[in-house]
């Protein structure tokens, strides 16, 4: 018996086309769960009118910036005129394939709250802060300067991706994944003033979905290279 709503997110990075959102027009998450897609920012309109009402709409990057001189960027405001409800910030390919900083990701996030968007915020360990017990560590880090430093009635949702993890198929075991939840848990808690859900993304599918979405304080999935099979993110939906 489920005791509260998950929120399943699919990252589909650089991924999908025209054809893959129209498959996707037929897809009806069941009803307990929130489903929110995050195409490429060209596949936005295409997600508006061809996916279900009850699906969210995420874009997976925004601009610190509001408006002006930089090319190639799209800012929160933009995405709000998308219907873009939510926006992944801080996914680990952008701070180590972009170089964004911690710095550059707690502006992001104040530009997504600014025009009412829903920031979701990665954070993880690489493997060798994993190797060297520095996990904790590194959770920390992260979210004293990014996370901590927004107002605490603000709405956010944290995504726990180990960076090592990520499109490997390897995922951490059930302990760790209870220990690191709680761990952000407790320390989210400290500043903010409601219960921020607490995602896990990493290798994420069909056959381990249900597994991880009932360890505690796993407050719904991530989901990258699964999200993008109709047959198999439905199940994941639904988990
Ligand atoms: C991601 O990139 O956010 C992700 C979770 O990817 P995957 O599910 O493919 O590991």
């Amino acid at each position: 018996m489920k005791n509260n709503k998950k929120i399943i997110a699919a990252n589909w990075k650089m991924n999908g086309s025209e054809e893959l959102m129209k498959e996707f027009s037929q897809l009806t998450p069941a009803r307990h769960n929130d489903v929110i897609i995050c195409p490429p920012f060209t596949l936005l309109d295409s997600a508006k009118s061809l996916l279900s009402n009850s699906i969210k709409l995420g874009a997976q990057n925004c601009s610190a910036e509001d408006k002006g001189p930089f090319t190639g960027e799209i800012s929160a405001s933009m995405l709000q005129e998308k219907n873009v409800s939510h926006v992944l910030i801080g996914h680990s390919e952008r701070r180590t394939l972009f170089k964004e900083t911690d710095y550059v990701i707690l502006k992001k996030i104040e530009a997504a709250i600014k025009s009412k968007l829903i920031p979701i915020v990665c954070i993880g360990e690489t493997i060798s802060e994993k190797k060297t017990n520095k996990t904790l560590q590194a959770l920390d880090s992260q979210i004293n300067r990014s996370l901590a430093k927004i107002q605490p009635h603000e709405q956010v949702i944290v995504a726990y991706e180990p960076v090592w993890a990520i499109g490997t198929g390897l995922t951490p075991d059930e302990n760790e994944i209870r220990e690191t939840h709680l761990y952000i848990k407790t320390k989210l808690n400290q500043h903010f003033n409601a219960d921020i859900p607490i995602l896990y993304g990493g290798s994420a599918n069909s056959e381990n979905c249900s597994q991880i979405i009932s360890i505690e304080n796993v407050g719904g999935l991530l989901v990258g290279g699964a999200s993008l099979k109709k047959h198999e993110f439905k199940t994941i939906c639904n988990c």
